[in-house]
Parts: structure tokens; C-alpha cells; sequence
């Protein structure tokens, strides 16, 4: 099958692989249909993301068709559309019960304390191999998948996998609401682990796609000097 590979910082090659096949009665198999590139690929093109194994898939945001199944996940049917979400997580551990799957103590194969198991990610992250592939095996898949409905299409659900949530959790934990104005950051990403800009959220009055090194550190910023792009925060 074709794939997105990591070789070397700047060095990522479209190539023929091995089709990923089930190693575990949690996995599952799923054919790619829509993939996408986060923030966070680009840290493994400029070199900024320590540990990635030549070899290893990128992506860790797609949607797709299930493919296989193996024996333990009995929530979905091959064939099933389904969306797969960017972290793993077992769904039973202490972690995983109260909310926290980004925490969970089972999927990183290197322990309890090596941190969130993702898709596409660094040696300390598993690694799992990533989602820019025709076919990828789904650790914990009935955890990580979620059927799509018939009512959202491809790129509606891609968007769950990993930006959306991103991007909601960023705003909840600046506070925003609807109707308020903001400023966000690019490159502080929570799903990097990193909070967003938030007095610069807070302080600003219109919601920008701005640089980071246009905003100060320690807040005041007004975003709208300093904007390259806006967009309203509505919903
Ligand atoms: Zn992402
Ligand atoms: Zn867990």
C-alpha cells in the first residue's frame, strides 16, 4: 500500500509499505478515506520533534471505512464509516474511567509513564505507525473509532479527530464564549501538550490567526494589530 513515511527531518517520502495487519484482539483495521496534516506533522518535517523512527507513518487525524476487525471489538461491522481519534487510549485504566484517555496507562507499549500514546508520533510515543496510509491498524479500536453518521459527511468528521477538539479545548481553557473575541495562537497547540496564548486570548478583540512571535508573553496583546488572518468565534 502507499504511505506517507519519515525518513529524516525534512526528508518524508509517499512509498510503498506492508499492509499493517491485526496484532491484537483490540485492533482494527481501517481503510483510509481522508486524512490530514496537523500542526504537529510539521514538527517531524522541521526536525523540532525528538525520537521519530525512520520508517514510522505519519498523521494521526482520518476518517475511513473499517476494513477488520479483530476479536474483542464487537461495537463496530466491517464496513462501518468511522472517524479514528489522534491519541489511543485503553478506555478501562483509572485515566481512561475519569475522562483522562490522553493519560491512559495502557496504550503507550512503553509504559505507564512514557506519556500519551498517538498516531504517526515519536519512539516515546509507542510509536504507532500513522494515519496517511491507505490501510492503518487501530490500537484499543473500540476506544478510538467512532461511527460517523449518515448526516455528517467525510470532512465534517475529520475534523473530530483531532483539530476540532484541539481547537475547543484551547478555547475552553481560555475562557471564550460565544459571542466574544479573541486572538489564537498557531503554534500553541494543546495537543502538543502546550496551553494556548491565554492572556492574549482573553485580551484581544477579534478572534486572529496570528504568529506567535507576534504576541507578547505575559499579555495585553491586541491581536487585531498584528493580525494575518481573522475569523469570527461564533459557535
Ligand atoms: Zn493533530
Ligand atoms: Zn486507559
Amino acid at each position: 500500500m502507499k504511505a506517507v513515511v519519515y525518513h529524516d527531518a525534512g526528508d518524508i517520502r509517499l512509498e510503498d509499505v506492508p499492509e499493517p495487519k491485526i496484532q491484537d484482539p483490540n485492533d482494527a483495521i481501517v481503510r483510509i478515506i481522508g486524512s490530514a496534516i496537523c500542526g504537529t506533522d510539521l514538527h517531524m518535517v522541521r526536525g523540532t520533534m525528538p525520537g521519530m523512527e525512520p520508517g514510522t507513518i505519519l498523521d494521526h487525524e482520518a476518517v475511513g471505512i473499517v476494513e477488520e476487525l479483530g476479536s474483542n471489538v464487537c461495537n463496530f461491522a466491517v464496513g462501518d464509516r468511522v472517524v479514528v481519534a489522534s491519541t489511543i487510549a485503553c478506555g478501562c485504566c483509572s485515566y481512561c474511567r475519569a475522562g483522562y484517555f490522553s493519560q491512559c496507562d495502557n496504550a503507550n507499549p512503553n509504559g505507564p509513564q512514557a506519556g500519551t500514546s498517538f498516531f504517526g508520533g515519536p519512539r516515546m510515543g509507542g510509536p504507532v505507525n500513522g494515519l496517511q496510509a491507505e490501510l492503518a491498524r487501530i490500537p484499543f479500536a473500540s476506544v478510538g473509532v467512532v461511527k460517523i453518521p449518515d448526516s455528517v459527511s467525510d470532512e465534517q468528521a475529520l475534523m473530530l479527530s483531532g483539530i476540532f477538539p484541539t481547537g475547543y479545548f484551547g478555547a475552553d481553557l481560555a475562557r471564550i464564549h460565544p459571542g466574544q473575541h479573541s486572538a489564537g495562537s498557531h503554534e500553541k497547540r494543546t495537543d502538543d501538550g502546550e496551553l494556548p496564548h491565554r492572556p492574549a486570548a482573553e485580551d484581544s478583540d477579534r478572534m486572529a490567526g496570528v504568529d506567535e512571535d507576534c504576541l507578547p508573553r505575559g499579555g495585553q496583546a491586541r491581536a487585531d494589530h498584528h493580525a494575518g488572518a481573522t475569523h469570527r468565534f461564533r459557535d
